[in-house]
């Protein structure tokens, strides 16, 4: 069965954009059949990595938090892979509850550790029925 074509969201804060890079590049050949979008740094750096377009949108701290859970709200994005950092208070706090909530509110497929991450892009691979919603 033919994998479908799936939005990704990819979202790194500064202390562990090091280990979404490493993420994204370790799932490269699978992230290069999705569309991916991205809040600004963290799309800098992946476009980079992977030599592919990322969607960029604003950095997380100016709004592009939010940006995101729009799109969620719209039905714009499958999944989520937003690293935030458990070690280090964020000045947009309050965007990134929101878009935590948005991404649960909206029953998206979220992963916000390298291993959950790992798991999804899995079951991507093999169960794409799971995350498609069409
Ligand atoms: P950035 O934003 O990708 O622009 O660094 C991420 C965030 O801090 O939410």
């Amino acid at each position: 069965m033919a994998i479908p074509r799936q939005r990704i969201a990819l979202i790194a804060h500064d202390g562990c954009k090091e280990q979404l890079i490493n993420w994204v590049t370790e799932h490269r050949d699978i992230l290069a059949s999705h569309d991916l979008i991205a809040t600004g740094t963290t799309g800098d750096q992946v476009e980079e990595v992977l030599k592919a377009p990322v969607r960029k949108l604003l950095s997380g701290p100016k709004g592009g938090d939010q940006q995101i859970g729009a799109l969620i709200a719209e039905e714009q994005v499958d999944v989520l892979i937003f690293f935030w950092d458990p070690m280090a208070a964020q000045p947009h706090d309050p965007d990134v509850k929101a878009l935590l909530r948005i991404g649960v509110l909206y029953d998206i497929a979220m992963a916000s550790n390298q291993t959950t991450a790992n798991l999804l892009v899995t079951g991507l691979l093999t169960k794409p029925e799971l995350v498609d919603k069409e």
